[in-house]
């Protein structure tokens, strides 16, 4: 009897299995390894967080919950994005909330993007948006950021729509960025939001890193581009609740109400009690969070040091928790190939750069999450300096 044929969608035949997902997997079967890899807060979820989120359990905050988020959630967070980056909205419908920023993007795709319209996405970009963007049937429409220290400006914005093959109706914006660290200031965000108006952009900001930036505040986008920008943020990095779940779209009414409708099909609602211990985390003051931003600090200084010495070209970061630093210049330029030596010789995960990327460019880098604590650090680069070193012996 022959095989049934299975009934796939080719846009995911195509995404899955990918290269970087075979890599992680040799990786993870090697003993021993020390992995520099996880955007994964290296602490515990605050206990106000932990200790609402246990009442509410215990308050039987166990049903369903109203699709769009609790109220009181979507209260909070109007709060929250007032009191930290100055955005208003005028009201909880014009707020959604996701199972993570993961979903949002998700449900964003899907609502903008007819089949075959383009999405401008600046790179090195986190990966999964490639995958959302299959998933939703759009088209990416990358710009390689790398001939400028990582930096989108209006020049590539305008260079790459002119030479786009598809119609381009949006742009994945994402700073600070996760895998460079770059983000903007207000100026270079006033002239990039005149350009995304020029050209009829609308743009979907990750945000999600904002509370990272370690030279200067965090401003918005959407300060700048309130009916054209469409803002994702969550408690996952800021609040060291990555296993919560809980991410939140704002933006103009009229479109959240179409998110709102994708959302619904995805995910009803996060976990209600969930949402209560969520809402305990809006209301914590940013001073009582600041001790993660300035362990980072100091995990940043520490590893872009430990970088230099060993003969990397690291681009000073100014958010996230990421390092993406270019292989030392007498080990080659295949980030691959570079990966793979120091998981088998040195025992230590890092991310090609090319995972971040469609142009050839990002192969010659790597990421590296600084985001584990000091002991794992410390463990990580000793062994990589190792390796560094002895193989330059040879
Ligand atoms: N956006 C960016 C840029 C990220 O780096 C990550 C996680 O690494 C996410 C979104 C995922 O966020 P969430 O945990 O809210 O789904």
């Amino acid at each position: 009897m022959s095989e049934p044929i299975l009934p796939v969608n080719p846009e995911v035949a195509n995404i899955a299995p990918d290269k970087l997902l075979g890599f992680q997997k040799t990786v993870s079967t090697i003993d021993g390894i020390t992995f520099l890899t996880f955007g994964e807060p290296g602490f515990d979820t605050p206990a106000p967080v932990k200790e609402a989120t246990k009442a509410a359990i215990d308050d039987n905050r166990s049903h369903y919950g109203n699709s769009q988020g609790e109220p009181a959630l979507r209260q909070a967070v109007l709060a929250y994005m007032k009191d930290r980056y100055d955005l208003t909205y005028p009201g909880i419908e014009n707020v959604v909330i996701t199972s993570g920023v993961t979903e949002a993007i998700l449900a964003i795709f899907k609502t903008l993007l007819a089949p075959g319209t383009g999405m401008l996405i600046p790179e090195p970009a986190f990966g999964s948006y490639f995958s959302a963007l299959s998933v939703a049937g759009g088209i990416a429409v990358p710009i390689d950021t790398t001939k400028n220290a990582f930096k989108l400006t209006p020049a590539l914005v305008e260079e790459t729509i002119r030479q786009a093959v598809v119609p381009v109706k949006a742009i994945l914006f994402n700073y600070p960025n996760n895998p460079t660290g770059v983000t903007y200031t207000k100026d270079e965000l006033a002239a990039l939001a005149e350009c995304f108006k020029a050209n009829d952009l609308w743009v979907i900001s990750d945000e999600i890193y904002a509370e990272l930036t370690y030279d200067h505040d965090h401003f918005s986008i959407a300060q700048f581009l309130p009916d054209q920008s469409i803002v994702v943020n969550g408690l996952s990095k800021s609040h060291a609740m990555t296993g919560y779940r809980v991410g939140f779209i704002l933006g103009p009414q009229a479109v959240m109400d179409l998110i709102q409708t994708v959302h619904s099909c995805q995910v009803y609602s996060i976990p209600t009690f969930v949402q209560d211990g969520a809402v305990a985390g809006l209301e914590m003051k940013r001073s009582d969070l600041d001790y993660m931003k300035e362990s980072y600090e100091e995990r940043r200084e520490y590893s872009r040091k430990a970088l230099a010495d060993m003969g990397y070209d690291v681009v000073s970061p100014d958010g996230a928790f990421y390092l993406f630093a270019k292989i030392p210049a007498d080990f080659g330029t295949d980030g691959w190939a570079f990966a793979e030596a120091l998981a088998q010789e040195a025992k230590v995960a890092v991310i090609p750069g090319a995972a971040f990327s469609h142009f050839d460019s990002a192969n010659a880098y790597i990421r590296i999450s600084y985001a584990a604590d000091m002991d794992q650090l410390e463990l990580g680069f000793g062994k990589m300096k190792d390796y560094i070193e002895k193989a330059r012996a040879n």
